[in-house]
């Protein structure tokens, strides 16, 4: 079985957006596979490209009927509200209520190259758009309002996890601030 450190908040690669899977070939494969057996490890319910390091456009997710793969996917259409407490391997032991749209159009390719289209809602929706906020560099800490950054700021900075010089927190340079 072959894992990969998760990469997590302050790692600058969390916050460069991937770059679409130009060739789904065998080299694609073993990532996707290196990909499901690191999101088991963890254990988590989905884990984009970028934490573990590689730009490339994909993810791979388990709502719990087996793992899936996601490549170059993209959300055509989103729609409703829901609140759900989300967490991130790549933020660990932390969570947040945050309201997304609930239901959403994804499509993308899968390993074999044949095109997805699935149209889902709650918490498989709620996956989805976790998931491609990593691919575009956004992570869930972006996502909280005034008070729940508030909260996070504490929280991360007690964490201490690879924080720069002249960031002592890391939420100014991860929020754009
Ligand atoms: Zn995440």
């Amino acid at each position: 079985m072959v894992t990969l450190p998760i990469r997590v908040y302050g790692d600058p690669v969390l916050n460069e957006v991937t770059r679409e899977v130009d060739d789904i070939d065998g080299r694609i494969a073993s990532l996707a596979e290196t990909m499901i057996e690191t999101m088991y490890e963890a254990p988590g319910v989905g884990l984009a490209a970028n934490q573990i390091g590689v730009q490339k456009r994909l993810f791979v997710y388990d709502k719990g009927e087996g793992p899936q793969v996601v490549i170059n996917p993209v959300i055509v259409e989103s729609d409703g509200e829901w609140t759900y407490e989300e967490g991130c391997l790549s933020v660990p032991g932390l969570s947040w209520e945050i309201t997304r749209p609930n239901a959403v159009h994804l499509i993308g390719f899968d390993l074999d190259g044949r095109e997805i289209s699935i149209e889902t809602d709650e918490f498989e929706g709620r996956i989805f758009q976790h998931e491609m906020d990593h691919l575009n560099g956004i992570l869930l800490v972006e996502r909280l309002d005034v008070d729940q950054r508030r909260e996070a700021k504490k929280l991360l900075r007690a964490m201490r996890v690879n924080l720069r010089p002249g960031d002592p927190d890391g939420l100014a340079q991860l929020l754009g601030e």
